[in-house]
């Protein structure tokens, strides 16, 4: 689960402040999938990137899983952080690695042996359709694949939360679907939940339960999709 709870997070630049976020109050169950919408400059990256533990707030808490972020050292996080998976609008795949290799990365840092390591990776590429890439390198696959290999990977250490920033952004709508597909079945065959950042209504009515709308740094709208959109 995570909490938001009165968060405020300025940036100081050439002595000018920018509060890009003001106020957020958001509660995200297990389980949930979760969209965040709102145009460029809204501080979508800047919430999830507070999630992730990359930045800290100006003010209010950032609870994961009943664990208030700022109460941990840097070392702690670590362990912390290795319950979220990430995916991204530019997969950010290792070009030099193989497929194998990419989705193996987060179990080698983790220590995991090497026999565990080859049946975590086979389970993984199965599991979203590569079992036959694991050798290709990234600049051989469609880019519907490498977001299959950047979700095999971010699910590789049995995460609880997926942090999804514009992760179909890149991709045609048929592939969009067909990614949004497989990120509901892994939310619902492990329980995980999914926060699906986006500035796209059609991913938020295609596969999200709740919604908040952002603004300017402000949460303007939040709720069950249905009742913040109506029907599609
Ligand atoms: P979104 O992801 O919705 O496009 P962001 O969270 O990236 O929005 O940005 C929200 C606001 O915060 C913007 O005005 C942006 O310029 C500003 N901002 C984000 N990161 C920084 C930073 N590191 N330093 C200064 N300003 C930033
Ligand atoms: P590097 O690029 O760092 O030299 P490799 O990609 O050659 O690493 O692979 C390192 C190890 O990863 C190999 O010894 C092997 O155990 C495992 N590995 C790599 N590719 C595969 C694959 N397609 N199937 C199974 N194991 C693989």
């Amino acid at each position: 689960m995570i909490e938001i709870q009165n968060v405020d997070k300025h940036f100081q630049r050439k002595g000018k402040t920018t509060q890009a976020l003001n106020n957020i109050n958001l509660k995200i169950e297990q389980g949930d999938i979760y969209g965040i919408i709102g145009y460029s400059g809204a501080g979508k990256s800047t919430l999830v990137r507070l999630i992730n533990a990359l930045e800290t707030p100006t003010a209010g808490k950032v609870i994961i899983n009943g664990k208030v972020l700022s109460e941990f050292t840097a070392k702690q996080l670590r362990e912390i952080k290795k319950d979220i998976g990430m995916i991204f609008q530019g997969f950010n795949l290792l070009e030099s690695k193989t497929v194998w290799k990419n989705v193996a990365i987060p179990l080698i840092l983790a220590g995991k042996s090497k026999s565990f390591i080859a049946a975590r990776v086979s389970e993984l590429l199965e599991f979203v359709g590569l079992a036959d890439r694991a050798g290709s390198y990234p600049s051989e696959l469609s880019g519907g694949q490498k977001q299959r290999v950047g979700i095999a990977r971010a699910l590789a250490t049995n995460p609880s939360i997926l942090l999804c920033d514009e992760a179909t952004s890149a991709l045609d709508p048929q592939t969009t679907t067909q990614i949004l597909l497989l990120l509901k079945r892994i939310s619902q065959q492990y329980n995980l939940t999914l926060v699906v950042i986006t500035h796209e209504m059609s991913v938020i009515q295609k596969i999200c339960n709740k919604v908040a709308v952002m603004e300017q740094g402000r949460i303007v709208e939040q709720g069950e999709v249905l009742s913040v959109f109506g029907h599609p």
